[in-house]
């Protein structure tokens, strides 16, 4: 197979054809194999925990996100990465793989709402009416699940990138360095972790970017020791306390595991909260004949109930709780993308531009560095 070259489809979103959803399971299976074995060490395909198992069949690694942001980091052989997840994911891969390659999606139109939740502008017009009141310096965190835009921003202004994994070292190497943390755009994450760290709810401030100074009086602004953004996952949002006395009271002994992004009252009621890898380590290392509850996306619970027959895994949601960006990822989108890169051209591609790439770098390379590689 020869190299694969960036033809003029670069740029576009290009999607199969309506026959494409008509081959059954096993033919779309057999084709993408047969490609996924021509295109050989060229290609890395690399899948996240929340797409289908129609997709994460033939990823070489799958992970969270940063597992898969340190996997781009560490590629060798293959030129062409092709990510299945959504696109603030696909970015970071971008920035950080090693020169020369190209990052490819299935369906690059799959987004983030909870990254859409803030913008350039909004953190700009934050920024600086935030560091105009509070004393001391503000370090910003950027979860991972926002634009390359917004980590440029971080990585120029002295922050970092956190994900769920790592956010609370993330958050002590912020506290260390500056007297206030501004951290956006997922407000649970933030509250979680900082309550982890020992700060008082007193010393959080919500910050709305709809509303004149953030709806934070400037007192309560130059007082605040973590100033959050008011965004969140539709996902993790549909976790509720009932839910969870709900299943307490129907399967006496149940442990209920939620991932940090989910409310925090919801993580305060909950046994165990912590990344998609912490909760799949947990259902993994348990007792069989153990019960889960599980406050995350449903492909991953669906995943983890399918892979443990000889434990009780459910979703703590009697609704299962799809994250529908994930989903647009499809077998016949892979099937599409893997015949143009056979056929050497590339279509479906990310491309963060040159302008912001280098503090988008910094603040990610700066995550690496404080959680130690
Ligand atoms: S689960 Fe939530 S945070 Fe994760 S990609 Fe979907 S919408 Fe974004």
């Amino acid at each position: 197979m020869g190299s694969v070259v960036i033809d003029s489809a670069e740029g576009g979103v290009s999607r199969p054809p309506r026959s494409y959803f008509t081959l059954t399971p096993d033919q779309l299976s057999e084709r993408i194999a047969g490609l996924k074995a021509d295109l050989g060490s060229e290609v890395i395909i690399l899948g996240h925990h929340y797409v289908g198992d129609d997709l994460l069949a033939f990823a070489d690694l799958r992970g969270d996100s940063y597992g898969l942001a340190k996997a781009a980091a560490g590629v060798k052989g293959a030129r062409t990465i092709v990510f299945c997840g959504v696109h603030f994911m696909a970015e970071a891969a971008d920035i950080l793989a090693p020169p020369g390659r190209v990052v490819v999606m299935p369906d690059p139109t799959a987004g983030c709402p909870l990254a859409d939740m803030a913008d350039i502008d909004q953190v700009t017009a934050a920024w600086e009416a935030i560091t105009e009141r509070a004393e001391g310096d503000v370090i910003p965190v950027t979860y991972v699940n926002s634009s390359a835009r917004l980590k440029d921003f971080v990585g120029r202004h002295g922050g970092a990138v956190c994900t769920s994994s790592n956010a609370g070292k993330v958050i002590d190497w912020a506290l260390s360095i500056g007297s206030r943390l501004f951290f956006f755009p997922d407000q649970h994450l933030g509250r979680n972790t900082c309550h982890t760290r020992g700060i008082p709810p007193d010393q959080m401030i919500l910050w709305d970017p709809d509303q004149p100074s953030g709806s934070s009086t400037p007192e309560r602004i130059a007082e605040a020791r973590v100033i959050l953004w008011k965004g969140h996952c539709l996902v993790h949002q549909r976790f509720t306390v009932e839910q969870i006395a709900t299943w307490r009271a129907q399967r006496p002994g149940i442990r209920v595991i939620v991932h940090p992004e989910c409310p925090f009252e919801v993580v305060q009621a909950s046994d165990l909260a912590g990344s998609t890898s912490f909760i799949i380590d947990q259902v993994e290392k348990a007792e069989p004949g153990s019960a889960w509850a599980i406050g995350t996306e449903a492909n991953l619970v669906n995943r983890l109930k399918h892979d443990h027959p000889d434990r009780f895994v459910t979703s703590l949601s009697p609704v299962p709780s799809i994250c529908v960006d994930m989903h647009r990822n499809r077998a016949p989108h892979l099937l599409w993308l893997m015949e143009h890169l056979a056929e050497g051209r590339v279509i479906n591609r990310i491309t963060v531009p040159a302008e912001i790439v280098e503090g988008a770098r910094i603040a990610l390379d700066r995550m690496i560095e404080i959680t130690g590689g």
